[in-house]
C-alpha cells in the first residue's frame, strides 16, 4: 500500500516524504481513513507501530487553515514529557507543511514561557495531564475551539491515575468534537472507562 491512495493532501503528503516514511503502517492504512471521515476511532496499539502520524497525518490534515492567535483546534494529551516531546518532533515536521503552529506544556519546566504561547496562540496543543490541568485552572488555557482530541495511551494514563483529569480536560471540549483514543490495549478497563468519551468509534486493532 502507498501514501498516495489515502487521500491527504499534498501538503501532507509532502510532510510524509520529510519524515522518510516510505509506506503507511498497519495502524497508519487503518487509522488515516477513518480519522479523514471524521468519525470517532478506538486504536489498539503499542508504540513503535507509527501511531504517533496514524494521529497527526489525517487531523492535521482535516483541520484546514491555521488560525493561530485563538485557542488550540486539536488536543493531543499524552502521559508524558517523552512522549510529548516525541509527537512534537513528528507534528513539527507536518506543521511545516501544513502551517499550523503547535504547542507542548509538559511538567518540570517553567510555567511563564507556556503562558507566553498560549497567550500568543496556536492550533496544535500537545500536552501532559497535570501541566494542562494547572494552566486550565489558572485560565491560561481555553479548550472551546478544539475539533480533534486526541487520547494517547489511554491505558497508561489509566494506570497513572489520570482519569479525573482527562475528565476534566473532555469537559473543556466541545462535545461536538472527534475522538480519537489510542491505548497499548482496549481492555475492559480502557473500555469502561472511556465508554462516555468517544462516540459510536471505529474500532481499529492491528
Ligand atoms: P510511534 O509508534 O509513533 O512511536 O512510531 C515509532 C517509530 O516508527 C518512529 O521512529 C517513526 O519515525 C517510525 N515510523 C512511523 N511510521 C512509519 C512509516 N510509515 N514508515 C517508516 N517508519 C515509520
Amino acid at each position: 500500500s502507498d501514501f498516495k491512495s489515502l487521500h491527504l493532501s499534498q501538503n501532507v503528503l509532502k510532510a510524509v516524504e520529510d519524515l522518510g516514511y516510505q509506506s503507511p503502517s498497519p495502524v497508519q492504512a487503518q487509522a488515516i481513513p477513518a480519522v479523514l471521515s471524521g468519525c470517532d476511532v478506538m486504536a489498539a496499539a503499542q508504540t513503535g507501530t507509527g501511531k504517533t502520524a496514524a494521529f497527526l497525518l489525517p487531523s492535521l490534515d482535516r483541520l484546514g487553515h491555521a488560525r493561530r492567535g485563538q485557542g488550540p483546534l486539536m488536543l493531543v494529551v499524552t502521559p508524558t514529557r517523552e512522549l510529548a516531546q516525541q509527537i512534537d518532533e513528528v507534528s513539527s515536521v507536518i506543521c511545516r507543511h501544513t502551517g499550523h503552529h503547535a504547542v507542548v506544556l509538559v511538567g518540570g519546566v517553567g510555567y511563564e514561557p507556556q503562558k507566553k504561547a498560549l497567550k500568543k496562540g496556536c492550533d496544535l496543543l500537545v500536552a501532559t495531564p497535570g501541566r494542562l490541568i494547572d494552566l486550565l485552572n489558572q485560565g491560561f488555557a481555553d479548550l472551546s475551539q478544539v475539533q480533534t482530541l486526541v487520547l494517547d495511551e489511554a491505558d497508561r494514563m489509566l494506570d497513572m491515575g489520570f482519569i479525573r483529569d482527562i475528565r476534566r480536560i473532555v469537559k473543556e471540549t466541545p462535545s461536538s468534537r472527534q475522538t480519537l483514543l489510542f491505548s497499548a490495549t482496549l481492555s475492559d478497563d480502557v473500555l469502561s472507562n472511556t465508554r462516555e468519551l468517544v462516540h459510536d468509534p471505529a474500532r481499529i486493532e492491528i
